[in-house]
């Protein structure tokens, strides 16, 4: 209102500035927001407004400030790369679809028999109704502000649609994360168990191990919270069962026992991949499969006091204590608690650390979305260490892409070049 008023005024009066454009050609404000409509639309200066806007006719989902034909291009080569089409024809022996329609871009056909189908169905995107660059722009935005999140408020603010339409637009991102996170896995696996063929930590633990593990990839396992119940949360009854991580994700028995918050298990690797996963508890049987599905047991993995039973499996187990005691009386706790003969573990703490901060933009996340958003999260950051070019399988060798002994896979990441400790 105040904006329309003052343009009118400068115009009124003649002064020497006279702006040529008005501001709501530029398209910052949200008002193609269809929950946001202007209110000023319905005073005396809109009718000039709405003239020069229907006069210019821009498609649905204009928008001057992206550079949609490049976010066209990622979405394209998305489908591509992960989700190529082939023809059902027999004579063309299975063929990729790989021939444009120039005005239809949710369309693809074949060169030879012209066989024609979707581009987007049985896919992250099907029956996906916006404009297919809007999917690239999300990978792009997301990949780009990483260690933020990108947000559906934010979306719906960046893209002009509504919040549900951006809500759901993410969802179909975390569906593709989801379903390319298991290469990561796959690709993490296979490089430590080269790398671990062989090896075993010294016999005893009391040797420091800095100099042995300086070269080699530091793997650490560790749990944290998110979004925890506390007192306030269960209206000041006690707290759900037990103590410790388990209890704050739990509402109180008499308030259901409802789960409020996001236990998360952190498998990470120093400045390379980290996986998160949602889990109900801390118990052997929860954790264990989890890590042994992620990590070969010849690993060296790090942790703390909390996985006493892991022994057993992982040799090369070794954990720090946190709450040791100092030997001198004038301290309550020892000053290597962290850290102690190079045994710590930092980086699943680190990671946690990003992931806390980063979720604190979301607000909250439903526990039965938790995965989800933590796939997410993952593949991101997975993509930052390993790029997206291992990912895409080549149909002439399956094992072109994913070769976890290619150096150069590895290369995306300017510090894995440098150092030598890096490289898994
Ligand atoms: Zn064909």
């Amino acid at each position: 209102m105040q904006a329309a008023l003052k343009y009118q005024e400068i115009y009124s009066h003649g002064q020497s500035f006279t702006p040529t454009r008005p501001w709501l050609e530029f398209g910052i404000f949200n008002t193609r927001n269809p929950n946001r409509g202007p209110p000023f639309l319905q005073s005396r200066t809109a009718p000039s407004i709405r003239k020069t806007e229907n006069k210019i006719l821009l498609p649905k989902h204009h928008n001057p400030a992206l550079n949609t034909a490049y976010f066209t291009e990622i979405t394209k080569k998305i489908l591509n790369d992960f989700y190529p089409k082939h023809c059902p024809t027999t004579e063309c022996n299975n063929r990729i679809l790989d021939k444009e329609i120039s005005t239809r871009p949710d369309l693809i056909r074949c060169p030879q028999c012209r066989h024609l189908t979707s581009r987007l169905s049985y896919t992250p995107l099907h029956h996906f109704k916006l404009p297919i660059w809007m999917f690239g722009y999300l990978l792009y935005e997301s990949l780009i502000q990483y260690p933020k999140v990108v947000t559906a408020t934010e979306l719906s603010k960046r893209l002009k649609i509504g919040y549900n339409a951006a809500s759901l637009l993410k969802r179909r991102f975390q569906l593709f994360a989801s379903d390319q996170l298991p290469k990561y896995k796959k690709l993490t696996y296979e490089a430590l168990n080269d790398q671990f063929k062989v090896f075993l930590l010294p016999p005893n633990e009391n040797r420091d191990i800095t100099k042995i593990m300086a070269k080699r990839p530091y793997v650490c396992v560790d749990t944290a919270v998110l979004y925890s119940a506390g007192e306030r949360a269960s209206q000041g009854r006690k707290r759900y069962r037990h103590s410790g991580q388990t209890s704050s994700i739990y509402l109180s028995e008499k308030l259901g026992g409802r789960q409020v918050g996001t236990l998360v298990q952190t498998i990470a690797i120093k400045q390379g991949p980290v996986f998160f996963t949602s889990v109900s508890n801390q118990k052997a049987d929860t954790l264990g499969p989890i890590i042994k599905d992620h990590l070969p047991t010849s690993t060296p993995l790090f942790t703390d006091q909390g996985y006493p039973w892991l022994w057993g499996i992982y040799k090369n187990h070794r954990s720090v204590n946190h709450s040791a005691r100092s030997k001198d009386n004038r301290f309550r706790f020892a000053r290597n608690r962290w850290s102690k003969n190079g045994v710590h573990n930092q980086v699943a703490e680190g990671n946690q650390r990003v992931l806390k901060t980063a979720f604190a933009a979301y607000g909250y996340i439903k526990p039965k979305y938790s995965q989800m958003y933590l796939n997410e999260f993952s593949f991101i950051k997975n993509a930052n260490v390993f790029g997206l070019d291992v990912l895409v399988e080549r149909d002439d060798d399956p094992n072109v892409g994913m070769r976890c002994r290619d150096r150069d896979a590895f290369a995306v990441n300017p510090r894995a070049r440098m150092k030598e400790a890096v490289r898994i």
